[in-house]
């Protein structure tokens, strides 16, 4: 499990790295233009610790993962990917099976939806990460699930935006993906090529 978790944090970590010239893209377009940058040293923040969180326990150490994204990400994103990883950590039991991970990850779902006042159709990463939660608690297969959060990135690109930076443009928001609806992609994907 120790394993998984230090290949998750490289694999993830690279994709965004990779990535961070497209995130920084799309948050120019209806942002600041930082969603990159901002994950990029969030996640490489996290990397850089990784022989520390090889020793913890993967609730442990994803803890201390969000940790880290909260004091190293400035930003939306931080605090709420923070969050994220912080919930998802307390609430993983020490060898959680499929259905527990649903239900931690589902719990730092609703974590990050009390620390944003968000919910779904606002044009956020919530829109990403609430139906592959769904898809996780209903059992649907990793195949689906990677479909399913690229199509729910897709269908921000209509979305008229109401929380985060990119509301601050009304109706001019129309017809651009949510920056961090992607990046939720890009880490979904990472995750399920290295548990398929
Ligand atoms: P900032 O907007 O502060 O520059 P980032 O560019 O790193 O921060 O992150 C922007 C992303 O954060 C948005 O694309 C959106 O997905 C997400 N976001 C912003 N505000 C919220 C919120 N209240 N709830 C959920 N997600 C949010
Ligand atoms: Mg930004
Ligand atoms: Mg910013």
């Amino acid at each position: 499990m120790q394993d998984t978790m230090d290949r998750l944090f490289e694999t993830v970590t690279a994709r965004i790295v990779a990535a961070a010239e497209e995130l920084t893209e799309l948050d120019s377009a209806i942002g600041d233009g930082d969603h990159g940058s901002n994950m990029k040293r969030g996640m490489e923040a996290v990397a850089a610790d990784r022989a520390k969180l090889a020793a913890l326990a993967p609730g442990e150490a994803l803890k201390t993962a969000g940790m880290t994204l909260v004091m190293k990400v400035g930003g939306a994103s931080g605090p709420l990917y923070g969050t994220l990883f912080m919930t998802l950590g307390k609430e993983l039991g020490a060898a959680p099976d499929r259905a527990g991970v649903a239900r931690a990850f589902a719990a730092a779902i609703d974590a990050v939806k009390a620390r944003g006042k968000s919910e779904t159709g606002q044009k956020t990463m919530l829109d990403v990460l609430v139906p592959v939660s769904a898809a996780l608690s209903s059992g649907a297969s990793l195949a689906e699930i990677r479909e399913i959060a690229s199509k729910s990135a897709a269908a921000t690109v209509p979305m008229l935006a109401i929380r985060g930076r990119a509301s601050f443009l009304g109706e001019r928001s129309i017809g651009h993906m949510d920056p961090g609806a992607r990046s939720s992609v890009i880490m979904i994907e990472a995750v399920l090529d290295v548990l398929e």
